[in-house]
């Protein structure tokens, strides 16, 4: 039995920001369960100022330097795609720069950076607003929906604008498929057959939201009763990272 005073629930840290659960694309390992579907319900920049405030005492950046950026630390802009709302994201890019934020970063799927050089052009504009970087998200279930040659030109403008601060998760995937000579998009039972179910093993996987809908069968599963009496007390008091979505 877990007593309350023990769950003192740590201070946060880093964390993120959804603008909305809506996105481009509807991967099968969603943990958020994101997609077209969902409404717009943008998250409202009056109703986060009072967030970002309370935050700009907390967040920490990586330790080497406040205009460095991280996984796991400083604050990050995500759903959700960010770009499908690119003024909203612009508008709350500026507000973490008056509040002096570190290590700011924006998470996308790429969907957007077609031909034409949009992706330099929107890094700088967001840049001069005050972000600090940019990661790049890529792995064989956004591989499903945005080409590969988007997730290469954000890869290229963020390189240029950001440089060491562009992050590309999940890296060892995109090589793989660049190793291959793989282009557009790949659907998953392709991205298995070019690499081997050990595409798996150098993955993080988080089975939650879409995931146990819709790749179950990658698991053994077990009636609930096994994980009674299983402590959850460290899971509970984790709360340096913390997401704060658009319905606050
Ligand atoms: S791109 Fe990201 S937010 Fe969108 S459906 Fe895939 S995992 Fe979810």
């Amino acid at each position: 039995m877990i007593k309350l005073r023990e769950l003192k629930i740590n201070e946060p840290r880093s964390g993120g920001i959804f603008l909305s659960y809506r996105c481009s694309g509807s991967c099968r390992h969603c943990m958020y369960a994101c997609s077209p579907e969902w409404s717009e319900d943008w998250i409202e920049p009056e109703k986060i100022e009072g967030v970002m405030d309370y935050l700009s005492e907390k967040i920490r950046a990586p330790r080497m330097d406040p205009k460095s950026v991280g996984l796991n630390s400083g604050l990050h802009y995500t759903g959700g795609e960010p770009f499908l709302n690119y003024n909203l994201l612009l508008e709350l890019v500026r507000m973490g720069n008056r509040f002096d934020i570190p290590g700011t970063f924006v998470e996308t799927n790429c969907f957007w950076c077609g031909e034409g050089g949009t992706a330099v052009e929107r890094f700088s504009e967001l840049k001069e607003a005050g972000l600090d970087g940019v990661l790049v998200s890529v792995n064989p279930f956004t591989a499903e929906h945005v080409p590969l040659e988007n997730t290469l030109a954000a890869i290229e403008g963020g390189e240029e604008v950001f440089g060491s601060n562009l992050l590309i998760y999940q890296k060892s995937f995109l090589d793989r498929m660049r190793g291959k000579g793989v282009e557009g998009t790949v659907p998953l039972e392709r991205s298995l057959e070019l690499i081997g179910s050990s595409m798996f093993k150098t993955m993080e996987m988080l089975p939650r939201g879409r995931f146990p809908y819709e790749l179950g069968e990658l698991y053994s599963t077990y009636p609930a009763e096994k994980f009674f009496g299983q402590c959850c007390k460290e899971e509970l008091k984790r709360g340096w990272h913390f997401h704060v979505d658009n319905y606050l």
